[in-house]
């Protein structure tokens, strides 16, 4: 059972080395390696149009999954969700294969409690913040600290309320399972699709191991790009920051400023022109009646917490975008 080891309250527990190991693999080599192949191999005999449906489906499933399964409902229990949404977006994210959903949400609220501080198991300031050490620290952010990492957070620490849900400790057991289906399934799919073997091959490489190197890529800029460059309209004691570009690629989660000012809010983008698919997705459940008692952002709170710069003409208009849609679900 996950967490036995890490009994004792202690924030974090070490890594073994083969553990580190399979980051290295998994997190860090192959995520490199596979887009770097893909690149010239894309150029030559060029993507199909099977593959690329598949891969984009796939790619919807591994982001939502992580955005509103482990970071959203999980990790900040954002809002309650009925047992098979709960499921299937636990399912969902694990297809991404970014690691058990107990592992990710211990890592993200540690990193939720030290943001950009000492004890912040990512931040790309880590090492200063002019050139050299600044695009170290963001290479750290991103994928680095996977393996550089000798301790990681513990769960009995940072998790106990999902250690104590019997479906998530069943998911964290079958969590291989999850990882080869990942693979399996477009697979699977574009066999049948294609009723050959190549086209099994095909779309096992687009659809699942290009797509699963991307997707990795996409979440972790969250965390080295959203924490560097970016707007921050609002107050935080980090330097969480709001990039357009990562937002689209994450389906809301590059709006990572607000997040970080209330994160058990469900809604990430609350500004004007600020894109959400995730908390759009998260209202089309709530309306279903699948999800319930979601957190949407309170008009009053958001004010409160605009960045105190009252010569800045910006901070007018910011006002003017909460009073016109930020407050509640997106409209
Ligand atoms: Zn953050
Ligand atoms: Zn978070």
């Amino acid at each position: 059972m996950p967490g036995r080891a890490e009994a004792g309250g202690a924030e974090t527990v070490p890594v073994t080395t083969g553990r580190r190991a399979a980051y290295l693999v998994v997190l860090i080599v192959l995520p490199v390696l596979l887009p770097a192949l893909a690149i010239p191999a894309a150029w030559g005999w060029g993507v199909g149009p099977r593959d690329l449906v598949i891969a984009v489906v796939m790619y919807l499933v591994s982001i939502f999954g992580i955005a509103i399964g482990y970071h959203r409902l999980f990790t900040h229990r954002s809002f309650k969700a009925n047992r098979p949404l709960r499921l299937a977006l636990m399912l969902a994210g694990g297809m991404a294969v970014e690691g058990s959903v107990t592992l990710w949400a211990a890592e993200h609220r540690r990193h939720h409690k030290y943001a950009d501080r000492e004890g912040d198991p990512h931040s790309p300031w880590r090492y200063g913040d002019s050139g050299l050490a600044l695009l170290r620290g963001m290479l750290h952010a991103h994928i680095g600290w996977f393996y550089t990492a000798r301790r990681r957070s513990s769960r009995a620490h940072w998790v106990p309320d999902l250690l104590a849900d019997p479906d998530v400790r069943r998911f964290d057991a079958a969590y291989p399972l999850v990882v080869l289906l990942s693979f399996a399934l477009p697979a699977a799919v574009g066999g049948l699709w294609s009723m050959s073997w190549a086209g099994a091959w095909s779309a096992f490489v687009w659809g699942g191991l290009v797509r699963y190197a991307v997707v990795h890529h996409v979440t972790w800029s969250v965390n080295s790009i959203a924490h560097t460059f970016g707007e921050r309209p609002f107050r935080t004691r980090d330097r969480s920051s709001n990039v357009r570009w990562v937002a689209m690629l994450t389906l809301g989660e590059g709006w990572h400023n607000w997040h970080h000012v209330e994160p058990a809010c469900a809604r990430h983008g609350v500004l004007k022109g600020q894109l959400d698919p995730s908390a759009r997705l998260i209202r089309w459940f709530e309306r279903a009646g699948w999800a319930h008692d979601v957190r949407w952002p309170r008009s009053g709170r958001l004010a409160g917490r605009l960045a105190a710069r009252t010569t800045d003409p910006a901070r007018g208009r910011v006002a003017d975008q909460i009073a016109d849609r930020g407050a509640g679900p997106p409209s």
